[in-house]
């Protein structure tokens, strides 16, 4: 199966060492030495080849799909070191968890050989997952124990939502257009993630029934941070979303600390925009 060209929707997240150089490193991996085209057949047993017999051909077929599974292993391997790890990602627990859940089953098929490269890549709804780096920072910032009972706001296809899974006690996740809430269902029950909560509806509101939260994760740009979801943090609570303009923003953290609203910066991002009644208004 040949890579697909595709053009890249524009999120990103310049990294110190790439900054202002955002597909850099991606790049990089294209050309280099160490890239492997993701579904080379390296574990095919050659002599099935020539059999025609049904039996065999099911054996051959076998033989692809496991070698594209150990293919899609070892990128998502390689996302790890090369995308996460270089680029300043500490926390181990993060790193085990980029490393374990699939992000190519939160894809559409025709892109999944494109799971582990360096960029967002479309759900549909013109909506986007985002880059594997930008997923790893914002639960290293969450500083995720295994305790926490976490909000995230822009369910997307999940894939950020199992992401924290693996690092907390349960995750509460409200996404707005109903497709993509659904889909991300099907694919959480799927791949057997258990303490994922999913709501379809304005997630600006935040999700009041079930606050407080330890941690609250937004996932699309706001314009602002509204004082609703603040009120649905827990006391020692932090809040982590994008903020500033619909083209640019800042990724934020807030907490308080004796007393007092306290904001953190983690660099310039672009995220899909919020719609709802505290999101952007066009
Ligand atoms: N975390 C996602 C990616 C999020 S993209 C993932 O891992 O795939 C941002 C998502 O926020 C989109 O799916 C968009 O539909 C959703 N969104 C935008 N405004 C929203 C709102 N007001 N309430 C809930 N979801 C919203």
């Amino acid at each position: 199966m040949s890579r697909q060209r595709i053009s890249y929707p524009a999120e990103y997240i310049p990294d110190p060492e790439a900054a202002h150089q955002p597909w850099l490193l991606h790049r990089r991996c294209m050309a280099g030495a160490r890239w492997r085209p993701l579904f080379r057949p390296r574990f095919v047993d050659p002599s099935n080849l020539s059999l025609a017999a049904g039996r065999s051909r099911v054996r051959f077929v076998s033989s692809i799909v496991s070698a594209m599974g150990t293919d899609l292993d070892d990128a998502r391997e390689r996302m790890v070191v090369e995308q996460l790890a270089a680029r300043g990602i500490k926390d181990p627990r993060v790193l085990d968890a980029m490393r374990t859940v699939p992000r190519h089953r939160f894809l559409p098929s025709e892109l999944q050989d494109h799971a582990y490269d360096d960029g967002p890549l479309p759900i549909g709804e013109a909506q986007t997952i985002s880059q594997p780096y930008m997923v790893a920072l914002i639960a290293e910032v969450a500083e995720l124990t295994g305790a926490e009972r976490v909000l995230e706001i822009g369910t997307g296809c999940g894939y950020q939502a199992a992401v924290l899974a693996r690092l907390a006690r349960e995750v509460y996740s409200v996404e707005c257009i109903a497709h993509l809430h659904d889909r991300a269902r099907i694919i959480l029950n799927t791949l057997g993630v258990g303490n994922v909560y999913l709501k379809c509806g304005d997630g600006s509101e935040g999700w009041a029934e079930n606050a407080p939260f330890d941690v609250i994760v937004v996932t699309a740009a706001m314009p602002g941070v509204p004082g609703p979801l603040l009120s649905q943090l827990a006391p020692s609570g932090r809040f982590i979303a994008p903020i500033g303009e619909d083209e640019l923003q800042t990724l934020v953290r807030i907490s308080r600390k004796s007393g007092q609203w306290q904001e953190e910066y983690f660099g310039e991002c672009r995220f899909v925009k919020m719609t709802g009644k505290y999101g952007f208004k066009d």
